[in-house]
């Protein structure tokens, strides 16, 4: 295993819970370390080129409104197997498949309104690392 750092947000429904800190506990508890971190406000444009991935999906419209709808929390994660162990502590999209113990499966409020984000493969994680953040924010 090598030391990876992978982009995780805090979404808008978890914000609007006060939950950033519950489940900044579930990344720490769970042995990655916040090595960058800031609270924004996206614009349309930034949501729609940060999930540009995602642009033919049905539910692209929805899920860019959702994201715009309130502050975000853009954090580095830092850690042994980053990627991968971000996306357990995360648990699976839909928080009705999530399992116990993860932050969708205790906080997600529906298969959109999910809490948190995290890159999945060490290619896009280097990609969403450097669409929110330049090198000197990133401090380990
Ligand atoms: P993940 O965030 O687990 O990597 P995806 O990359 O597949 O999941 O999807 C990106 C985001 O789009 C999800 O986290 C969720 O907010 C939203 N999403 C995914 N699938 C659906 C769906 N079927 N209906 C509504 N929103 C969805
Ligand atoms: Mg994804």
């Amino acid at each position: 295993m090598a030391v990876e750092r992978t982009l995780s947000i805090i979404k808008p429904d978890a914000t609007r819970r006060n939950l950033t800190g519950k489940i900044n506990a579930k990344f720490e508890d769970g042995g990655l370390r916040i090595v960058a971190q800031k609270r924004v406000q996206l614009s349309k444009a930034q949501a729609e080129q940060f999930y540009g991935v995602h642009r033919e999906r049905p539910f692209f419209g929805d899920l860019v409104s959702f994201m715009i709808s309130g502050p975000v929390v853009l954090q580095v994660l830092e850690g042994e197997n980053a990627i991968a162990r971000n996306r357990e502590i995360m648990g699976a999209t839909n928080p009705a498949n999530a399992a116990e113990g993860t932050i969708r499966k205790e906080f997600a409020e529906s298969i959109e309104a999910n809490s948190v984000h995290g890159s999945d493969a060490p290619e896009t994680a280097a990609q969403e690392i450097a669409f929110f953040f330049a090198g000197i924010e990133l401090v380990g």
